[in-house]
């Protein structure tokens, strides 16, 4: 299993202010050379590698005729995020106050006035390649470090190693995430209620669907 992707990479994971924004080609005036100048290519949300995704916690729903949801972005900048797509449904998504947004290669729509933050605008058809995560920002952040931690082959509470000296011992991964592994019915209880997977399991959950090779 290769690990989650580094959701502290800024590169990444860019906040709203870094997010790139599209280049236009500049074009020479020649009247001997007149060529066609293809317009920029946008980044497209369903694109099979993205080359960076916004990741915001939903902040609230602030739909009047488009879906619209206000989000927080990493640095704490809240901005509006539209989606051009009136049936797509918001909850069914998991986008809800709490969850956190995954938008790959969200488009900035740069504000007008001065200083202002602009807003990320979803285009029609690609509303279904924006994903909700069953957690907030920091939530996710943890759950994706410790994910990153779980790679090693020990039991996730104990660190006991499969087949160490003279005992088997059979590691078992947990059949809600399918990340963490434990020794025993005893270390798996006890993270569960004392370790806190109880509550990161079904972000782990959420982070291995939209990265299935997490
Ligand atoms: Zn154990
Ligand atoms: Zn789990």
């Amino acid at each position: 299993m290769p690990p989650p992707p580094d959701f502290t990479s800024t590169t990444l994971f860019p906040s709203l202010s870094s997010i790139p924004l599209p280049s236009i080609p500049t074009v020479s005036i020649d009247a001997s050379d007149l060529t066609f100048v293809e317009p920029p290519t946008l980044p497209k949300a369903s694109d099979p590698n993205p080359a960076y995704y916004l990741l915001a916690e939903v902040k609230h729903n602030m739909t009047i005729t488009k879906p619209t949801l206000i989000c927080k972005d990493r640095d704490g900048v809240e901005f509006a995020l539209t989606f051009n797509d009136e049936q797509l449904d918001l909850k069914a998504r998991g986008l809800k106050k709490g969850n956190c947004v995954v938008v790959p290669n969200a488009r900035l729509i740069p504000s007008e006035k001065e200083g202002g933050s602009g807003y990320v605008q979803v285009f029609k058809g690609e509303g279904e390649f924006v994903r909700g995560l069953p957690g907030g920002l920091e939530g996710v952040v943890r759950a994706g470090r410790r994910m990153r931690e779980a790679q090693e082959g020990r039991c996730w509470v104990c660190a006991k190693r499969e087949a160490e000296g003279e005992e088997q011992v059979r590691l078992r991964r947990c059949t809600g995430c399918g990340v963490v592994r434990y020794c025993s019915k005893e270390c798996q209880t006890r993270d569960w209620s004392e370790g806190g997977h109880r509550g990161e399991c079904k972000v782990m959950k959420g982070i291995r669907e939209i990265w299935p090779d997490a």
